[in-house]
């Protein structure tokens, strides 16, 4: 009998693994997918938001791609428990799928603060297309639109609503915006220009109650004013998909990011039970410690490594990157692996007039964080955001070059190029080969 995979959850992680799975077997084992989703990206959302796609961009396979992957399909349906001992998961209809092996990617969802009518209507998370399609809906031109929360899934969707023509404001409960991606010195930069560029900015306040008074939304905060808006826009954390797990035994980390507990090839505390993408603690390839990247390369990688393992092969998991990117009112944002490490020799410089600030964290010879700001006009900031990235994640010993560094931390291509990092990084690959499936659909139209 061929081996039944059964992979939850269709998006990101859940995806590539059955791509990776196909690539390895050619179609020898019985796949089945439950997801509550249709699957799509939800990263490309703001693009559509923003209308440079359409929605039928979003979508990363349809039921005919899924068919020519010999994959069965139970979209529309939940995991409800899973029963490992018996191998078997139940469906929210009832529905019983045996398995041999099992993925668990039921990724993430948009949390929301226990503030009294922050659960009413007219209030939006942006994470699900369903989401999207009512922020579409509800963002037109002139709107005033409050975005509490200004964190990474705000800035993603900050150009989008800007370019529907609203009026946005942004509210933070920390005393400065980007808390857990920029330190103080880069957030102020950003918000400077971001400022300028028309974006109205609130830190340090917390919303306690947000009442509707004749279609209009009131905010009240515990001081200052209250601030009234057409639209508002709850971007205030994730929460994994996991509550369904209760009683299945698998370990799970409490509190914090959560998280399933793995090993480093993505098996959780039952072994025939994988875990992959916002759902799963895997290794942080900077410090080697267990933790939540709720990050599309993570959620790729890590389907890869699991697709792998499930078709029989032995792939460890080397370790993901923390890394987040983000451009706003053409300002190119990001920082790399342990950018907030006190323990680190750090180098920083500002440029403000320029609106460019960069940052360095090493320990002895090795880049382990870093941090870049500029225009994105100025080509070298995007050429030095993928340097960064790229040092930070071959971990090159860059010992000779850290005086140069620390004199100048803007001026790092020589380093880049003088340690021979292109060379280094471009055979890496996840799984000791690259993505070999051109016979097969890559991505589609809905
Ligand atoms: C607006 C937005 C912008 C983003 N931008 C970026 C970016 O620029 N860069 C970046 O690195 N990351 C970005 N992300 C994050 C990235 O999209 C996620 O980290 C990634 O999607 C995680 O993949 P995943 O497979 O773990 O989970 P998901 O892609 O969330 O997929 C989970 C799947 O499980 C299904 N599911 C949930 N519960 C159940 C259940 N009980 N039973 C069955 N199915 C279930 C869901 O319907 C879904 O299909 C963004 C996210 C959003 C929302």
């Amino acid at each position: 009998m061929p081996t039944r995979h059964l992979i939850i959850g269709g998006g990101t992680a859940g995806l590539n693994a059955i791509r990776t799975i196909r690539e390895e077997d050619r179609g020898a084992s019985e796949i089945t997918l439950v997801s509550a989703e249709r699957p799509y990206s939800r990263m490309v959302l703001p693009y559509y938001l923003g209308q440079s796609i359409a929605e039928s961009h979003v979508f990363t396979a349809t039921p005919a791609s899924l068919a020519a992957w010999k994959v069965k399909t139970l979209i529309g349906r939940r995991a409800a428990a899973l029963d490992p001992e018996a191998n078997a998961l139940t469906l929210d209809d009832g529905t019983r799928v045996e398995y041999d092996d099992c993925l668990i990617a039921t990724g993430s969802r948009a949390a929301r603060p226990p503030i009294p009518g922050a659960d009413g209507p007219g209030l939006h998370s942006f994470w699900t297309l369903e989401e999207a399609r009512a922020v579409i809906a509800a963002v037109t031109p002139g709107r005033r639109v409050v975005m509490v929360g200004a964190g990474f899934i705000s800035f993603t969707i900050l150009n989008a609503i800007l370019s529907r023509g609203a009026r946005l404001t942004i509210v933070e409960v920390a005393p400065r915006i980007l808390p857990r991606m920029v330190d103080a010195g880069c957030a102020e930069l950003v918000a400077g220009w971001l400022t300028r560029h028309g974006v109205a900015i609130r830190t340090g306040v917390t919303v306690t109650r947000i009442e509707e008074r004749r279609g209009t939304r009131i905010l009240h905060v515990k001081k200052g004013e209250a601030l009234p808006a057409d639209v508002v826009i709850m971007a205030t954390g994730i929460r994994t998909n996991l509550e369904w797990l209760r009683d299945s035994g698998i370990d799970m980390a409490e509190g914090g990011q959560g998280g399933i507990l793995v090993d480093d090839h993505l098996r959780s505390s039952i072994r025939n039970v994988y875990a992959a993408g916002d759902v799963a603690r895997g290794r942080n390839l900077i410090t080697g410690a267990p933790e939540v990247h709720a990050i599309e390369p993570t959620a790729q990688e890590h389907g890869r490594v699991v697709g792998a393992n499930m078709a029989g092969r032995d792939v460890a998991y080397r370790g993901s990157l923390l890394m987040n990117i983000v451009e706003v009112c053409h300002l190119d944002i990001a920082s790399f692996g342990q950018w907030d490490d006190a323990a680190a020799e750090v180098y920083t410089a500002v440029r403000p007039d320029r609106s460019q600030y960069r940052k360095l964290l090493f320990h002895g010879g090795r880049l382990t964080g870093a941090m870049i700001c500029g225009p994105a006009k100025d080509i070298w900031t995007t050429n030095d955001v993928g340097i960064l990235k790229g040092l930070v994640q071959s971990g090159v010993d860059l010992s000779a070059w850290k005086s140069h560094l620390e004199r100048n931390p803007f001026d790092i291509k020589p380093a880049f190029m003088a340690t021979h990092n292109p060379g280094r990084l471009l055979p890496q690959t996840v799984l000791g080969r690259p993505s070999s499936s051109p016979d097969l659909p890559q991505s589609v139209n809905a």
